[in-house]
């Protein structure tokens, strides 16, 4: 399959998704994750009409990002060192991997001096696995309460990956979590604007996230092939 078809097939299977769970469709949306691919290969996705772009690396994110498009929306979604924060901060606009107070502090104090604002989704880890980062539920809202003191960060969101089983569907109560704790974040009143964004759903289970309320796949190897 080309790129173009894989593309038009993952629409396809987020259309019959929503409509499966009564969903609107223009509420979901693909982040294409282009970090097992090259420049131009990325350059071919935005071609197709693709609008925002996932990276887990600071470096080559910010390289495709100068060569490629100014437009668009450019999101970091990996495991973000505190020491990156200054490639990353002014170059993406959502950071979807806030997962620590120490990364927040310095992700308010970059945006402090180049006098933006940077939006951050929290990142949980519900699943409870070692390997997984992410601040377990039960710190999340007095992480929410003390982010929501610092200027230079709004909270956009929530994130979590889920345990890649054989089948698709075990992700389902990990991703139903998340779902009911961005609410809970919502009816505690921390922010004074609504939090809206849950970023679940990978190339293995992005139909089962959407089923569940994701607003924002990230898609790789399923759309890239790789
Ligand atoms: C790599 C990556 C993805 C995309 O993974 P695929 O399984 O290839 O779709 C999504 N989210 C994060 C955080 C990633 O690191």
């Amino acid at each position: 399959m080309e790129l173009k078809d894989r593309l038009s097939d993952i629409n396809r299977r987020i259309r019959e998704a929503c409509l499966r769970s009564g969903r609107n469709e223009a509420d979901v949306q693909m982040i294409a994750v282009t970090k097992y691919v090259s420049l131009e290969d990325t350059r071919s996705i935005l071609e197709l009409g693709v609008t925002r772009i996932g990276e887990s690396r600071a470096k080559e994110g910010v390289r495709k990002r100068m060569a490629l498009s100014p437009a668009g929306s450019w999101h970091f979604i990996g495991h973000l060192q505190t020491n990156k924060v200054k490639e990353v901060v002014g170059v993406f606009d959502y950071i979807h991997s806030l997962d620590r107070w120490s990364l927040a502090e310095a992700i308010a104090e970059r945006a402090g001096k180049m006098q933006t604002g940077v939006d951050c989704l929290i990142q949980l880890n519900i699943s409870g696995e070692a390997s997984k980062k992410g601040l377990a539920p039960g710190e999340l809202l007095p992480f929410a309460d003390a982010v929501s003191a610092l200027d230079g960060i709004r909270v956009a969101g929530l994130m979590t990956m889920a345990p890649l089983e054989a089948d698709p569907e075990a992700a389902r109560p990990v991703f139903r979590q998340l779902r009911l704790l961005l609410k809970q974040l919502n009816d505690a009143r921390i922010f004074p604007y609504p939090v809206r964004h849950l970023s679940m759903g990978m190339s293995h289970d992005f139909e089962i996230a959407v089923e569940e309320g994701a607003t924002l796949v990230r898609l790789g190897s399923v759309l890239t092939g790789r």
